[in-house]
């Protein structure tokens, strides 16, 4: 099935909307017309924190409505079916130093469904890194440890490499004095640093930094990379260990309709695709209007993302808190290039290319079923792109990084998704310490749930299960005291 989403270009076919994927439900509904009655709870949004959260509540017994805007699951995560190959053209990848998502890889069984993304083994096995000064290559071992030593001085806030200062990783600010890294951005901090740096270690931290936020240097929330650093075992090897190395065979909508399955088999979820929700009411009961049809149920969960927020009306309105969160909004607008080339010698390469290049960090993802390199790239706000309004440029962008020639080139825009505005979430500064609790709280009957304001890992699929069972939780927990 071809979702809507996505494009893919090729050199006879041009550029096409519309990305195959197993992550498209056919039939679109299981409503018959005559489920209009009422719901225990319905779920606005079928990404992870959706999914999750309606296969918890339905598990347990409660009857489930599931309403997605888009005609798929997975939200910001989900694979292309090309001649078989997953592209990920959102979230991807995932590890055992993810607790949630490695609980549910455990519940379906998919242990040894993963596969390795970086593998530098042979080819051109090095690493190319382009500044305003020019370009060299170098071994992988280099790079490692250029970039290893500009991320030391960078998060050594405290003397023990930020460990001090952000002991509990899941817990936030359990050390009050963290917030106060909240009021810098990456560009303050490293001002700070800056005379400490080689070239060669500049420009790798910003190709990092920018690579983990797909912010701008001067938006990024210096205390968010701390808390990533801190959820990555205070280590550079363990941040590529846990945000970039291993993915599923099979793409990750592969896993998400694991969880969609599981609900359905209770018997207990309805479902409908293409429903956007416009209007959410907390009245006598909760009312959620969509697409001009209105559903009714005890409780309510909302589990779209921050950048969208605001896109839903709710009576009553929403607290200033959250309001002011939403129109705040994260500063991710991240875009994710896939090159399918046919150098095969290119799958151990990898490059960071700042500031010039709209495509910033980039290395070899995979080989796909025809033998070709699959390259997956980054860009970011500092030189932003929108590969469908230009693809001759995203073409040399991908061509600049390394030479290569293309079979297809396969992305999803974000910063232009209605469904999303904007990729993975990245605060600007202040955000979290103003507004955390603000997105976490729930409205009346309405419960707000997304992997945007999580506490653990935040960002990350790993999140969005970790507040779809939060959300669950409560919903059963609430039903249940009214028996
Ligand atoms: P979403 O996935 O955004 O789900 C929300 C759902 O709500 C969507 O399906 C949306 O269509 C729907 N919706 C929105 N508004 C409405 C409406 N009005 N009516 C009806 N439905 C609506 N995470 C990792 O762990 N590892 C990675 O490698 C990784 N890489 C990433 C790369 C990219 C390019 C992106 C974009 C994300 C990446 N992430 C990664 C982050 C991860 O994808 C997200 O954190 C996670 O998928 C968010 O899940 P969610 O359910 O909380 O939100």
């Amino acid at each position: 099935m071809t979702s809507r989403d996505g494009f893919q270009w090729s050199e006879s076919a041009g550029l096409t909307k519309g990305v195959p994927s197993i992550g498209v439900i056919e039939p679109a509904t299981n409503l018959d017309g005559t489920a209009a009655g009422r719901f225990d709870v319905i779920v606005v949004g079928a990404g992870y924190t959706g999914l999750t959260a309606a296969r918890d509540a339905a598990v347990a017994g409660l009857k489930v409505l599931l309403l997605e805007g888009r005609d798929r699951i997975g939200g910001r995560s989900w694979s292309s079916n090309i001649n078989g190959y997953p592209f990920e053209m959102g979230g991807t990848w995932v590890s055992w130093g993810q607790p949630h998502v490695w609980r549910e890889i455990s519940r379906y069984q998919m242990r040894d469904q993963l596969e390795i993304s970086q593998e530098y083994s042979h080819g051109v096995n090095e690493f190319s890194l382009g500044s305003l000064q020019g370009r060299r290559t170098m071994s992988h071992h280099e790079e490692d440890q250029i970039i290893e030593s500009a991320l030391k001085k960078f998060v050594n806030v405290d003397g023990e490499y930020g460990r001090k200062i952000m002991p509990f990783p899941h817990s936030e600010f359990a050390v009050p004095q963290s917030k106060t890294f909240d009021t810098l951005s990456a560009a303050d901090r490293l001002k700070q640093i800056e005379h400490s740096l080689t070239p060669d270690e500049y420009t790798g931290l910003c190709g990092f930094v920018l690579l983990c936020s797909c912010g701008t240097l001067e938006n990024t929330s210096f205390y968010e990379f701390l808390h990533w650093w801190a959820l990555c075992n205070y280590s550079y090897e363990y941040c590529v260990e846990y945000l970039m190395k291993y993915k599923f065979k099979g793409g990750q909508s592969s896993f998400a309709i694991k969880f969609f399955q599981e609900a359905l088999d209770t018997g207990n979820l309805s479902y409908a695709f293409n429903r956007r929700v416009s209007t959410i009411k907390d009245e006598k009961e909760v009312s959620v209007e969509s697409e001009g049809e209105t559903f009714t149920a005890l409780r309510v969960i909302s589990a779209v993302p921050l950048n969208v927020l605001n896109d839903i009306s709710f009576e009553p309105p929403l607290p200033d808190g959250k309001k002011t969160a939403a129109n705040t909004g994260h500063v991710n607008k991240c875009a994710k290039v896939h090159a399918e080339c046919r150098e095969r010698e290119l799958r151990s390469w990898s490059g960071i290319d700042y500031p010039k290049n709209k495509l910033a960090y980039a290395f070899g993802d995979g080989t796909t079923p025809s033998g070709n390199t699959h390259i997956v790239a980054f860009g970011a706000s500092h030189n932003h792109l929108d590969p469908e309004d230009d693809i001759e440029k995203t073409i040399q962008a991908l061509q600049t990084l390394v030479p290569m020639s293309l079979e297809r080139v396969v992305f999803h825009n974000w910063a232009k998704d209605e469904f999303a505005k904007g990729a993975w979430f990245f605060p600007p500064p202040m955000l979290l310490t103003n507004h955390l609790e603000d997105m976490r709280a729930s409205h009346g009957r309405v419960f707000f749930a997304n992997s945007d304001w999580a506490v653990g890992w935040r960002s990350f699929i790993d999140g969005a299960i970790e507040e779809g069972t939060r959300a669950a939780l409560a919903v059963i927990n609430e039903l249940k005291r009214r028996q």
